[in-house]
Order: C-alpha cells, then sequence, then structure tokens
C-alpha cells in the first residue's frame, strides 16, 4: 500500500499488508499525521480491510516515514508493535513532559507547519543525490537528529553544533519554537511492545519471518527474512533505485562500516528471490543491488580522496563542498561526508585532527 510522502523527496513510502487467519500484519505505516493516516485507510478499505484487522505493526527503523503511523494503530487495533531491540524511544523525561496525546486539530496543523519546515530546510529522507548521480528525488531525514532521544543523545540539535564544526543544524528564525514544537508533536517515535533480536523468529502471514538486524541508515535497522518463499523486506537497507543515506551523526563510530557489512550479510541469504523495499517497486536482485550500492560509497571515497589531495587539510564542510553540487551543500551532505571520512580514518586511509578551535581537519593518504 504505497503512502504519500508530505516531506520533499520520495513522494511515497511502501506500506506492506501481511495476511493471515488472525487478520493483518502491516510494516512500515507511513509518516505521522493526518494525511497518510487518511490514505492508509483509504488502502486498507480498497483492500476490505480496516485498522481493527491490524494484529500487528513492524516499523523497519526509526525514520518518520517508518513509524508515523504505528502507534496510532498501537492505540486504535490494540496491535502488538514490533521493532529492533535499539528502536529509539523519548527519554523518560520527554514523555512526562508530553502527558496528553495530541488532538486531530493539533496533529493537523502540526503536519502543515511540519512540512513547511521541511520544504524550507530541503530535508526529507533517504538520499543525497551525488555529481554523478543528480536526481531531485532528494529527501533528508528532519528529526532523526532530534537531541531528546535516548540513543540519539550524540547526535546534532536543531540549530546546534555539528560534532564536526560545520553548518550549524539549520532551523529558520522566524517560527522556530513552532517548527520544533510542530516536529516534537508529529515525530515521537512510539513504545514498541516487542522489540526483537537479531535471528529471532517471529510468526506473520502463515510465514516464519528472521529478523535481520541490519544497521548503517539507522543503529535500529531491521529487516524480515522469510527464508521458506524467499522474501526479504529490506526496508530502507536495500532500495532498489536510491542509495540509502548514511549519516555520521548518531548512528555509531563507524555507520559506513556497520552498513557495508550488513549488506554483505542480506547478500548473503540463502534464496532471496524478491526484495521488498521502503521506497521503489520490488526488485529481484538483491545481491546484484548490494554489489552496486557497495560499489557506489567506493567510488564516493575516492572522490573524496582525490579531493582531499587537491585541496589538503580540509574540514568536513570543505570536502563536502568539493563532492556535492551547491544546491545540496548543508548538514546532510556534510554528515555523509563525515561517516565516509571517518570510516576512512578508521581503515587508515586518512588522517584525522584537530585544529586549535576544535574543528575536526582531515587528509586522505595519496593515490596508491
Ligand atoms: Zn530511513
Ligand atoms: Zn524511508
Amino acid at each position: 500500500m504505497q503512502l504519500p510522502i508530505w516531506m520533499p523527496g520520495l513522494g511515497h513510502v511502501n506500506t506492506y499488508g501481511l495476511l493471515d487467519d488472525n487478520g493483518l500484519a502491516v510494516v512500515d505505516p507511513g509518516l505521522p499525521g493526518p494525511s497518510s493516516w487518511k490514505a492508509l485507510k483509504q488502502r486498507l478499505k480498497q483492500a476490505g480491510f480496516g485498522v481493527q484487522d491490524i494484529h500487528t505493526v513492524i516499523v523497519t527503523h526509526s525514520h518518520p516515514d517508518h513509524f508515523g503511523g504505528a502507534g496510532r494503530i498501537k492505540k486504535e487495533a490494540g496491535a502488538n508493535l514490533v521493532a529492533h531491540r535499539a528502536f529509539t524511544t523519548w527519554s523518560l523525561e520527554e514523555t512526562n513532559r508530553r502527558n496528553h496525546l495530541p488532538t486531530e486539530e493539533e496533529q493537523a496543523e502540526a503536519e502543515r507547519i511540519a512540512a513547511a519546515a521541511a520544504q524550507a530546510l530541503d530535508i526529507g529522507g533517504e538520499e543525497i543525490p551525488t555529481i554523478a548521480d543528480h536526481t531531485d528525488d532528494y529527501e533528508g531525514d528532519p528529526l532523526r537528529d532530534n537531541p531528546t532521544t535516548e540513543t540519539q543523545a550524540q547526535s546534532v540539535p536543531w540549530g546546534g553544533e555539528t560534532p564536526w564544526g560545520g553548518t550549524k543544524h539549520p532551523i529558520p528564525k522566524l517560527t522556530r519554537r513552532m517548527k520544533i514544537r510542530a516536529m516534537r508533536m508529529l515525530f515521537r517515535p512510539p513504545n514498541p511492545s516487542q522489540r526483537v533480536v537479531h535471528g529471532e523468529r517471529i510468526q506473520l502471514a502463515g510465514r516464519e519471518w528472521v529478523s535481520i538486524h541490519t544497521p548503517g541508515h539507522t543503529v535500529d535497522h531491521l529487516c524480515l527474512y522469510d527464508p521458506e518463499h524467499g522474501l526479504l523486506l529490506s526496508g530502507d537497507h536495500v532500495l532498489p533505485s536510491i542509495t540509502p543515506h548514511i549519516s555520521g551523526v548518531g548512528n555509531g563510530a563507524d555507520a559506513l562500516r556497520s552498513y557495508l557489512q550488513t549488506l554483505d550479510l542480506v547478500a548473503a541469504l540463502d534464496g532471496v528471490k524478491l526484495g521488498l523495499p521502503a521506497h521503489g517497486h520490488p526488485f529481484d536482485d538483491v545481491p546484484g543491488r548490494v554489489d552496486a550500492i557497495k560499489e557506489h560509497h567506493e567510488e564516493r571515497m575516492l572522490f573524496i580522496r582525490d579531493a582531499s589531495n587537491a585541496i589538503g587539510p580540509a574540514t568536513v564542510q570543505d570536502i563536502s563542498h568539493e563532492i556535492f553540487p551547491k544546491k545540496h551543500w548543508g548538514v546532510m551532505a556534510e554528515s555523509e561526508t563525515f561517516a565516509h571520512l571517518e570510516h576512512m580514518v578508521l581503515a587508515g586511509d586518512a588522517e584525522r585532527w584537530e585544529a586549535t578551535d576544535g574543528t575536526l581537519m582531515y587528509r586522505a593518504a595519496p593515490a596508491a
């Protein structure tokens, strides 16, 4: 069931419905807010179901286009909410501060404000287009860096300094508070009722699914694998036509390494015939797509190496300006550059040091 995304970018997220004798399990039920909820109800109705038929909701990772509708389904249908053990939830303090659930009108207003803010910031979701890959399919990830989540304590607050000393996380000044409030209301991740670990088995749709923990795009990313029928619900881990965004912030010491390793992990799964992604069409060659994505990251690192060799010691921001077209400069491009540079440092392909003002400086090793 394709649901619309009102943030700029991909235009849709795929919600999957898995049917069994008890009703329906849904995977990644779209963005928070009334428009996506309405679309979800329409899609369900077209298939002859209602929200009440949903007994399970699975969230592949802690991005709003995936968890948005999950809390409401859990509440309205009494559904079991399944996510990986590392799934980000809000701190107790935040929960206490906001102990009332927003009304329908508050949510609609919040959605309008958040959409306008996302538009202004050009943020939305999964990928930063590269020079080689000019596409307007650009999405950012608006609240992945929200400072009030427990597992994202290291990440960049709105308007805060980035760890590499580059761009401030941008927020338009005028209605700043209103926007933060709207975003917080909408993008509060739900509390899972069941947290699974790697290798754990779940019965859904008359099949047995194996949980595959795939950190990289986020630390809590979860794929579901049905070995008997060769299906892989790949979330944002493997997408057929775009490269998932890998942020170097709040995402482990070497997010790119985790990502590349878990790409290999899913490529090696036995007999996968069909990948079911969260964005784009189902695709049949999961290992082939994994190879292409890995190649993309190899190319990006060569690109960074050449840029670094050309300009000498440089900040994350400087290097991101060398490797991204100007229209994509900013915190998203920098966080991906940061992830690549940190990966190169840990692999011994670059060095990092702190300038006197604390800004991180990088220099790649010369080409062999
Ligand atoms: Zn995502
Ligand atoms: Zn996504």
